[in-house]
């Protein structure tokens, strides 16, 4: 009996690998056209400053709408294009695309550094700096608007070249953060030796601050020990205003959520922009 209910634990467990795996090869198909076909877009979700509320930056993310729907999460095709490698063309695109766009509101009066997430291929990539530079200089915008998020995972991926190509990105001026900060396997001594200039604190930690005091004082810790490194340190997923406050009087620089602003297409954000003028 125990050797068939193993047997019908296995096919179970192996019938549900194969649909899986057939789900991301149906993804990989699709987003293999999403790029000729014009279905990816960048939506803008802004960070705060932690005490005036006024827009300090913007976070590109990518949206995809396949078929003219919205089928797929990032958390669903990003980890898809990054095993396909089709990150690479796609994540040039969103480099160009929201270095464009930098530009543009720079142009309009609004000079906020644009954020924009990384993936391991893409750092890893041996002519990954070159790009950066020729997007920089093609869009015409001061480095000192673009900003890089790294998680920790791509920072570890990139070996013994990464605190150079660091060092490189640094001084053509563009900004660093560490990005999902507390959810990885980055020790804190890294902190000290790579040229990050900010860090963002995952928002696993913000959601249970309120309700777990272990949580508060962890994150409590952490920000206190990035600002003592001289970081500026960003609080991501803050939805409630109980949440907000905490992460205020523990001393974030910057805050990010749903409580300030989801995710919206760059005309909304621009509307934004405009009314706190
Ligand atoms: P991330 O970089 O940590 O982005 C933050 C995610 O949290 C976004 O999800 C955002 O929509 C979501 N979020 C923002 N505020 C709140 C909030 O108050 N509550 C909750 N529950 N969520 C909030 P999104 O857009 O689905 O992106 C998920 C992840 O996909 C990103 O995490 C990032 O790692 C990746 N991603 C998105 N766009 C790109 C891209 O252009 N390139 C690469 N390489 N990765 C991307
Ligand atoms: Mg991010
Ligand atoms: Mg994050
Ligand atoms: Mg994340």
């Amino acid at each position: 009996a125990v050797k068939a209910q193993g047997q019908h634990g296995y096919r179970f467990f192996t019938a549900s690998m194969h649909e899986r795996a057939r789900a991301r090869r149906g993804i990989e198909i699709a987003l293999r056209q999403a790029l000729p076909r014009h279905e990816l877009s960048l939506h803008y979700q802004p960070k705060v400053d932690a005490h005036s509320g006024r827009v300090m930056g913007a976070e590109a993310l990518l949206r995809w709408h396949a078929n003219g729907h919205e089928l797929y999460q990032p958390d669903q095709f990003i980890p898809v294009a990054e095993d396909s490698g089709l990150i690479l063309p796609i994540g040039a695109w969103v480099l160009r695309r929201a270095c464009r766009q930098a530009r543009a509101w720079q142009q309009l009066g609004y000079a906020i550094p644009i954020s924009v997430n990384v993936s391991p291929l893409q750092f890893q990539h041996a002519d990954f700096y070159s790009w950066l530079d020729d997007v920089l200089n093609e869009s015409g915008l001061d480095a000192e608007l673009l900003e890089l998020e790294l998680t920790e995972r791509t920072v570890m991926s990139g070996g013994d070249a990464t605190t150079s190509l660091l060092r490189r990105i640094k001084q053509r001026g563009v900004l660093l953060s560490l990005d999902d900060f507390g959810t990885g396997y980055c020790s804190l001594s890294y902190l000290k030796h790579f040229p990050i200039d900010a860090l963002k604190i995952d928002r696993v930690f913000v959601h249970d601050l309120t309700s777990d005091r272990d949580t508060a004082t962890i994150t409590s810790a952490i920000i206190a020990m990035a600002r003592s490194l001289g970081k500026v340190v960003i609080a991501e997923g803050v939805e409630t205003h109980e949440q907000s406050a905490f992460l205020r009087h523990a001393g974030c620089t910057q805050l990010q959520g749903f409580l300030f602003g989801a995710p919206m297409p760059a005309a909304r954000f621009e509307q934004r922009l405009a009314a706190v003028d």
